[in-house]
């Protein structure tokens, strides 16, 4: 596996003080930022325009354009790269006269918030945008009509002008009269805003108040203003953005609240695409097309192009060259998930037979015949759409052109007109030129005291018996051709003969585990259906035969050895399930000892917490690659075990990692028990080669996932399944061109089940552009989020994390300082201006920096960190998005027998009532909330007691009770469960109770426990950090 990753890259590698690090804090930063990620030398940005240095008060009528005008392209804007505007202070004075703050420390270390004197500043903010920004005019560019949020436009005339710091009295002038409610809106704000077609700015749709987020409307926005301002005592009963029934009662001393809604919305921003899209055809007809969110359901249409479920990019108009790239910083990336699902209503991808000769490729550069091939010479002769090279068709291959040039058999080829397709490969494709054998599962089960006793073993062995059933198989085959095998082990591993001859199972023991060798080879590996009768007998005696076992030590790097043999003994591929609990010290290869060292945390040494121990694992790696044995790692630890090393094999062999910390079987059985279900029947692909291609002019460099690398190019997977996404960064090679734009190429050679060996392409055309607001317009927020994540859980296992945590916040403040610099037109200083497609990328990358593995706590586990770095590498961008921002779905205000789950509200404890029921997911954990103030008929109708202080112990699911409440809501938990790739473990939290801590981690809008910041507090800080880069 590549180890380049950031460290090739200057910003993970060199820590530049104050560069937008937390540490360096919110005071002035360094007088010349500078950057660099792009390899290049670091660069800074132009010296500030006079006019930009001035207060907004002088500078936002007359205001030059931007210096870098050329760039500036009116008409691109028009045609939708229309900026955000948002309020924002001049940072350097406080209209309240305090100074800023001298340090910003709460992101990096735990440590007080300091929220007073955020508050003030974000009240500056707003207050600002009221002043400075009242008059300077609407941008010409932007269109109100594709601002979905953004306010009828204000008047033209008879704003007062006016600098930030002379608002209050203005402000105070504007607020009245206070705008009520609109009729019917409960007392919270949260599930009724997504109802509204443009809520952020806040609540009021009011006709009195036409009130613009960006382009501050005529008086009568008071609501934000109250919400921020840092004299009004509290919320404001009666006034929109008051939320009564919220957080003060919640989070013990009452605090100054800042209204959420005059920031971008995550759930807006979702349910307006769904609006756009949802339930329409996407057809992939067109380069450079920017797909519907991940978060919308709509039907994809192959028409040219792969679908973006299996690929994504960061941005679907690449810079033209790599200053331009170097200038943005805005990544390039596709996301690449191969062998994704697809909905039923889309259809299965066709499969392609070139003969005994193979696929048709390209001579040079080996890229596949595809629609990107430009047929000449009256179709005797092709040219490469990647390399230009000009083939020979093959004679075989030959056909007529018509009068367009194109060949008449265009459509009834699906590799020349269709954006994904598979071809049958040949036996070149093959290993030692011989056909591959189907592919094996081997079932590896621990048998040492912990899970004798705590029933997982007979818990295992019992679900065996049915899942067995259901392994993977063949569209229309009856049974599946995966070969099935079965190892228990302690200190000794122990082999069974399943043959179906036999009457009874026979088992073979292995004690030297130093040298890992097979002691069977037939009836090992068998067809489950022929051998069912003799594998449910062995199901049924394994927990017997260790019942009285007092062996606590395991052996762990000999059983994924034990797998190795016996698929190269079988020669086929195929995978390992092996469920563990405890840490491998019994004396054998890949012995571990406890190096968990909460001191190390923090400080430089602090990633050898991440790296495993390696040697004998990374040895294994390349084993297990080499042999096709894919390793899903099911964990029951009760301590720490070292999950870094452990994991390590998994996270280079396309393998999961689940872990089951103090494995209760009637807590933690069932959720276990869906985990694997799901694990078990996933479809999936053997013995994976990817390799990506493109056109001249860039190229892939860099890859994230659970892949493993020999060379710089071939993506190696022992297997890959359909939830599994490598990322995949691509870096200039030389000037990019307009015309031709740039053509993608995934190329996945694999497995199947059945054993055929086969070649999946997609392909993808992008645009290039030289206009830099064409690249900030074709972006996508969810995919840019999973670069970022995979690039920084990479990065951590070579920097400290303080330097990792200040690049993301420094490229954050890069790109949309680079945006305001260059695409956003005159504007007002003061004002925060995002990209449209980049709107809500600051929660997502607050959201980022507040997970585990990027916040040095000594209170998270070493192992729990080390596990959701390696989870997060191999997800696709729903995943992510879902996992940086969880749905937070309001259950108590539903109507029950609506057919459509509710909205989800933003992720903020301001959202929360003490009469609410609300579901939290994030594709990982699910939580459902119970307000103090529930009623007693909704406790009646959810958990049948008379109040929720009745319940009592671990409840791992809901009561089946006869009402239309209890069976939506029940609907809803299990239509999430059905729908994501893991389970979902439902715990149940009472509000104040100790446990809800666990539940407010995930309100990733919220300051983090650890002493992170808010989504309001980080905004207002890459706010400074964009005027510092512009001034
Ligand atoms: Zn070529």
């Amino acid at each position: 596996m590549s180890q380049q990753g950031y460290v090739a890259a200057p910003p993970y590698s060199q820590a530049q003080p104050g560069m937008g690090g937390y540490q360096a804090g919110f005071g002035p930063g360094p007088a010349q930022p500078l950057y660099g990620h792009y390899g290049g030398p670091p660069q800074a940005f132009n010296g500030p325009p006079a006019a930009m240095m001035k207060p907004p008060a002088s500078s936002a009528a007359g205001m030059p354009p931007p210096p870098v005008s050329n760039q500036y392209n009116p008409n691109v804007q028009q045609n939708g790269a229309h900026p955000q505007r948002y309020p924002a202070p001049p940072a350097v004075t406080s209209p309240y006269g305090q100074p800023p703050p001298a340090s910003y420390n709460n992101m990096a270390s735990p440590g007080p918030p300091q929220t007073h004197q955020l508050t003030n500043q974000m009240s500056a903010m707003a207050l600002g945008n009221y002043g400075g920004a009242m008059q300077s005019p609407p941008p010409p560019t932007s269109s109100v009509a594709q601002q979905p949020f953004q306010g009828p436009p204000p008047p033209a005339i008879g704003q007062p002008q006016m600098a930030p710091g002379q608002h209050p009295p203005l402000m105070s002038a504007q607020m009245s009269p206070p705008l009520s409610p609109p009729a019917g809106m409960p007392p919270m704000a949260g599930p009724p805003m997504t109802g509204m077609s443009r809520p952020f700015p806040g609540p009021p749709q009011h006709p009195a108040g036409p009130a613009g987020f960006q382009q501050p409307g005529p008086a009568g926005f008071p609501p934000q203003a109250g919400q921020f301002g840092g004299h009004m005592a509290g919320p404001q009963p009666g006034m929109p953005g008051a939320f009564p029934a919220a957080p003060a009662s919640m989070a013990g001393p009452p605090q100054k609240k800042m209204d959420l809604d005059s920031i971008p919305s995550t759930t807006q921003v979702i349910q307006d695409d769904r609006v756009q899209h949802g339930g329409q055809i996407f057809c992939t007809n067109t380069r450079g097309q920017v797909p519907p969110l991940v978060t919308t359901d709509f039907t994809v249409q192959d028409q040219g192009n792969a679908s973006p479920r299996f690929m994504r990019c960061t941005t679907y108009s690449l810079p033209c060259t790599a200053e331009l790239a170097k200038q943005c910083q805005v990544p390039l990336a596709a996301v690449i998930k191969p062998l994704a699902r697809l909905p039923k209503k889309e259809t299965p991808l066709c499969v392609v037979n070139h003969g005994d000769s193979g696929p048709v490729r390209c001579n040079r550069c080996k890229a596949y015949m595809c629609p990107f091939m430009q047929f000449i010479d009256g179709g005797r002769r092709f040219q490469c759409g990647f390399c230009s090279c000009v083939n020979e068709v093959p004679d075989s291959y030959f056909q007529h052109l018509d009068h367009l040039g194109r060949r008449v058999d265009l459509y009834q080829r699906p590799e020349l007109s269709l954006g994904s397709y598979e071809f049958e490969a040949t036996i070149d494709y093959c290993k030692k030129n011989h056909p591959p054998n189907p592919p094996a599962y081997i079932f590896m089960i621990d048998v040492s005291y912990n899970n004798i006793k705590s029933g997982l073993v007979k818990m295992i062995c019992e679900e065996l018996k049915t899942l067995l059933e259901k392994l993977p198989r063949e569209e229309g085959m009856e049974n599946s051709p995966i070969k099935v095998g079965f190892v228990t082990y302690n200190k000794v591993l122990h082999f069974y003969n399943v043959k179906s001859s036999l009457a009874q199972p026979q088992m073979m023991v292995v004690s030297d585990t130093a040298e890992m060798f097979i002691p069977l080879l037939d009836g090992f590996l068998v067809n489950y259906q022929e051998s069912s009768a003799v594998i449910a007998n062995l199901l049924g005696q394994i927990p017997d035969m260790f019942a009285d076992t007092n062996e606590s030590e395991t052996v762990f790097a000999p059983v994924i050895q034990a797998g190795v043999e016996a698929f190269k003994a079988a020669e086929c591929s195929g995978k390992l399930f092996i469920f563990h609990s405890s840490m491998p010290t019994a004396d054998a290869p890949g012995r571990l000892k406890n190096r968990d060292d909460k001191k190390l945390v923090n400080t430089e040494k602090e990633k050898t917490l991440f790296q495993p121990q390696k040697s004998v694992y990374e040895q294994l790696s390349k084993d297990c690659v080499l042999t096709g044995c894919c390793v899903d790692l099911f964990l029951f630890p009760s301590q720490y075990v070292d999950l870094a090393s452990m994991a390590d094999v998994t996270s280079h062999t396309g393998g999961s990692v689940y872990k089951y910390n103090n494995f209760l079987m009637a807590k933690d059985g069932e959720h276990f028990l869906r985990d694997l279900r799901k694990d078990v029947q996933k479809s999936i692909g053997f013995e994976a080669v990817m390799r990506v291609r493109t056109s001249t002019g860039f190229r892939a460099t860099d890859f994230y996932g659970a892949i493993h690398m020999n060379n710089t190019t071939d993506v190696e997977m022992a297997a890959v399944d359909c939830d599994k996404a490598v990322t995949v960064e691509f870096k200039h090679d030389d000037t990019l061109s307009v015309e031709s734009g740039a053509l993608i190429q995934c190329a996945l050679l694999y497995t199947t089940i059945s054993g055929q060996r086969r070649l999946r392409i997609h392909n993808l055309s992008l645009n290039c552009s030289s206009q830099l607001s064409e690249v900030y317009r074709s972006s996508e927020t969810d995919s840019l989020i999973n670069f970022f994540a995979k690039s920084a859980y990479r990065a951590i296992l070579n920097q400290p994390i303080k330097t990792v945590r200040e690049i993301l916040v420094s490229q954050t403040a890069h790109m949309l300082a680079c945006y305001k610099k260059n695409c956003a037109g005159p504007s007002a200083a003061s004002q925060l201006i995002l990209p449209d497609a980049m709107k809500v990328f600051p929660v997502y990358m607050n959201s980022l920096m507040k997970t585990a593995p990027l916040v040095g706590s000594t209170e998270l586990p070493t192992d729990d960190r080390a596990h959701q770095r390696l989870l997060v590498m191999s997800l696709g961008v729903e995943d992510t998005q879902l996992m940086l921002y969880p749905r937070l779905i309001p259950l108590h205000s539903m109507d029950a027998n609506s057919e459509e789950p509710p909205a989800p509200v933003r992720c903020s404890e301001e959202r929360l009532c003490e009469s609410g029921i609300f579901l939290l997911e994030n594709g990982h954990v699910m939580f459902l909330w119970l307000g103090q103030a529930i009623s007693p008929d909704h406790a009646q109708k959810i958990f049948n007691v008379p109040s929720i202080s009745h319940l009592q112990g671990h409840m791992s699911t809901l009561p089946e009770v006869d009402n239309p409440l209890s069976r939506k809501i029940r609907s809803i938990i299990s239509s999430l469960q059905e729908k994501r790739s893991n389970s979902l473990k439902l715990q149940i939290v009472q509000q104040r109770d100790k446990a809800e801590l666990l539940f407010r981690q995930f309100l990733v809008e919220d300051k983090g426990l650890y002493g992170s910041a808010s989504y309001m507090d980080f905004l207002c800080y890459i706010y400074r950090e964009i005027r510092q880069l512009l001034t």
